[in-house]
């Protein structure tokens, strides 16, 4: 039986934003002296939430060299967190995130996403491989990898193309793509539309242990289309894309996964009927898992109404019954993964017109707030289940070890407020791209930042330094790429 959501049956966002309370966020400050000489962190007072490990619990934590450590061998210098009644949890993965870099920086970059994403409780992303030029060979994953790397903000995970220029007609070189450090193959954006292709990648990547992660998208069915096929579309008389665009290779995937099987990963699922395929395919005892993105569980075809552009998405967003199932796959566990599917673009490819713009809008400093306020304050999920969304699914898919929060495992870590009101301001986001319907919106939670490379990045709640600076006021915060004293109101 579907239970109650009270704040996610309905399809648009003034609907959503007049059930939740409206307050203004605090103001943050950016400390970037701290940055290089602050090293140990002790965490007071917080839960501290691991599903992997079945942890919730008050506990304090020491942070030492970028390891956990017992709260009591932190030395009186340390960076002293007060956390009560927040949340700190593994650091969170985004499975899905186009950095846009090399070849669009105009829309984003490594660092203006690693700005957004650390500031909004992500320690490590997927970045997907539709780069220009796209990522499909070896060089191009040193290079970004090297750079990530050297930028030291967060985790940054690639995939790489599954066929040479994400053209769907010859397959990358696997071996030499995972020896680059490559985690999973994909074309995202598209997908190899030819069923002999796509059977032969999973034979390849199932020989080297990596995870097909596919972008379900017939384009003999979707081409032309612009939103979803339905009667939104016919009103409005714009081409639309039917549900059977992506339920065909939600279809053929399944099947390549049976025949091969390869570890296959459905990303950003739209429709019913593609959720249902999914759990089907896991009664079976098949190796596929599925994700959705925040915006297919908050809002419907009837946005585009509203949003224009801002509300074009691949896949569409479709229709309440549809996106009533997603919600429903979440809670009953076929869906492991949220991810935001991030896609910046610039104002002026936005304000095209609905016809065409570029497909997509960004989502890394909305997911955390409009998911905590659309699946955890509605009572659809428990924080445990949704902290696993964004932690040991994407991991799972990634064959990553769970996350762990014992003494001597990585300091990577997420703040939560799990409780705080607060409007999304899109102006003050770190990233470089606008392409938000979320402007406005009243949320209840959002994440205080996050801590990676023995670093605190966005903001962190009431944090003092005894010995150094002494009580620093509640609301400051370190550090922050790019960032250099910079107050955000
Ligand atoms: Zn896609
Ligand atoms: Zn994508």
């Amino acid at each position: 039986m579907w239970p109650p959501v009270p704040s996610v049956g309905r399809p648009s966002l003034p609907q959503l934003a007049a059930e939740l309370m409206v307050t203004a966020s605090g103001g943050v400050f950016f400390i970037p002296e701290m940055r290089s000489t602050m090293r140990e962190y002790l965490l007071l007072g917080a839960r501290v939430i691991n599903p992997a490990e079945g942890l919730s619990e008050l506990r304090d934590l020491g942070v030492r060299d970028g390891l956990l450590c017992p709260a009591e061998e932190i030395s009186p210098d340390a960076v002293c967190l007060h956390l009560r009644g927040k949340v700190v949890a593994p650091g969170f993965l985004d499975l899905h995130v186009h950095l846009r870099d090399p070849g669009q920086t105009y829309k984003e970059d490594l660092q203006t996403a690693a700005a957004a994403a650390a500031c909004a409780g992500f320690t490590a992303v997927l970045a997907m491989p539709n780069t220009s030029p796209a990522m499909d060979c070896p060089a191009a994953i040193r290079a970004i990898t090297a750079r990530a790397e050297q930028l030291g903000v967060m985790a940054v995970y690639q995939s790489a193309a599954l066929t040479v220029g994400r053209k769907g007609e010859q397959l990358t070189d696997f071996a030499a793509l995972k020896a680059a450090g490559v985690r999973a193959l994909t074309d995202d954006g598209s997908t190899p539309q030819d069923e002999a292709l796509m059977r032969a990648a999973m034979l390849a990547a199932r020989e080297l242990s990596l995870p097909v992660i596919d972008h379900c998208e017939d384009a003999s069915l979707s081409r032309g289309g612009v939103m979803h096929a339905g009667a939104v579309s016919a009103e409005l008389a714009v081409p639309g894309q039917p549900r059977a665009a992506e339920e065909r290779i939600v279809e053929r995937d399944i099947r390549l996964a049976r025949e091969t099987g390869c570890r296959v990963h459905l990303q950003h699922l739209s429709s019913a009927g593609s959720v249902d395929r999914l759990r089907q395919a896991q009664r079976e005892g098949l190796p596929v898992t599925g994700e959705v993105t925040p915006h297919h569980l908050c809002f419907t075809d009837a946005a585009v109404r509203q949003y224009g552009s801002q509300a074009k998405m691949a896949p569409p967003l479709r229709e309440e019954s549809d996106r009533k199932a997603l919600l429903q796959g979440l809670a009953d566990g076929t869906l492991s993964v949220l991810a935001t599917d991030h896609a910046p673009h610039s104002a002026e490819e936005k304000a095209r017109g609905l016809l065409t713009a570029p497909f997509g809008i960004i989502g890394l400093e909305a997911a955390v707030p409009v998911g905590l306020t659309l699946l955890y304050h509605s009572g659809l999920l428990s924080l445990e289940q949704f902290i696993a969304l964004f932690t040991v699914g994407p991991r799972q898919v990634l064959g990553l070890p769970p996350p762990s929060l014992a003494h001597g495992a990585p300091a990577e870590l997420t703040i939560l407020d799990p409780g705080v009101e607060h409007t999304l301001e899109v102006a003050s986001f770190h990233s470089k791209s606008r392409n938000c319907p979320w402007q406005g919106v009243s949320c209840r939670g959002r994440a205080l930042g996050s801590l990676s490379h023995s670093q605190l990045w966005g903001e962190v709640w009431d944090c003092h330094l005894p010995g150094r600076h002494g009580k620093i006021d509640a609301g400051q915060a370190c550090g922050g790429p790019g960032q250099t004293g910079k107050k955000h109101t």
